[in-house]
């Protein structure tokens, strides 16, 4: 009798299992999702952070081409100034100012040069990561819709399960369902577990060896005196 019970019990608390399983992955679903929002907003991110890069080198562009002019319109007002000097001194002076100038012009246009070079290579990272963002984008949306597609799945084989589930209780005595249910919403685990060896399934503790003798006559209901587990045996007699 018990035998038969305990047969029809292990298929419903691997229906349960199932369930558990598919309920976890369901409840798991929005927070896939969510990470991949995220993934995509790093992406966001990224490019935020280089067009800024970009504007700030962009600036100093502007700024050193500035310098640069009011330089080369600085030496062309010395210049200028130098045709009108009377003496060789006051001339060699003018022109050694003028070598100042020039000297820090050619400084400028060094940096001028870098700052270029700087917005090219942070045009073409920018380049590159916008390429990348699209990929990514791509792929998860693909992925997103995969997780929608797979929800659906997963609340169909759970509304089914639940079915067959329910079926398959009506067909277990009473005081059996409500002490294995009590047990499972509890544990959210195998609760009906095997004796091997003398040795719970459960908790791994020794059982007495009248606990062990029961589980193997499956008589009636075995439980573990200190996980709560019911028992079966594998070596049953009936
Ligand atoms: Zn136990």
């Amino acid at each position: 009798m018990a035998d038969d019970i305990i047969d029809r019990l292990l298929r419903i608390q691997d229906q349960d299992l199932r369930i558990v399983d598919m309920e976890r992955e369901l409840a798991a679903l929005p927070e896939r999702g969510k990470k991949l929002e995220n993934e995509l907003n790093d992406y966001h991110t990224a490019i935020t952070a280089a067009q800024e890069q970009r504007k700030a080198a962009q600036l100093d562009v502007k700024r050193l081409e500035m310098e640069d002019q009011e330089h080369r319109q600085k030496i062309s007002r010395l210049r200028e100034q130098q045709m009108t000097l009377k003496t060789n001194r006051e001339f060699r002076t003018m022109e050694e100012e003028i070598a100042v100038v020039q000297l820090r012009l050619g400084q400028l246009e060094t940096r001028l040069l870098e700052s270029m070079e700087t917005v090219d290579s942070l045009s073409q990272e920018l380049d590159g990561r916008k390429k990348e963002l699209k990929q990514a984008e791509q792929a998860i949306e693909k992925e997103k819709e995969l997780l929608i597609v797979r929800g659906r799945q997963v609340e169909e084989e759970l509304e089914e399960l639940r079915n067959q589930r329910k079926i398959a209780a009506t067909s277990i005595p009473a005081t059996w369902l409500s002490a294995y249910d009590r047990l499972f919403n509890g544990k959210r685990d195998r609760v009906l577990v095997s004796v091997e060896n003398g040795i719970c399934g459960g908790c791994h503790m020794k059982l007495p060896p009248a606990v062990t003798h029961s589980a193997r006559r499956a008589e009636s209901m075995v439980t573990c005196d200190f996980c709560g587990r019911m028992l079966y045996s594998d070596h049953r007699m009936t």
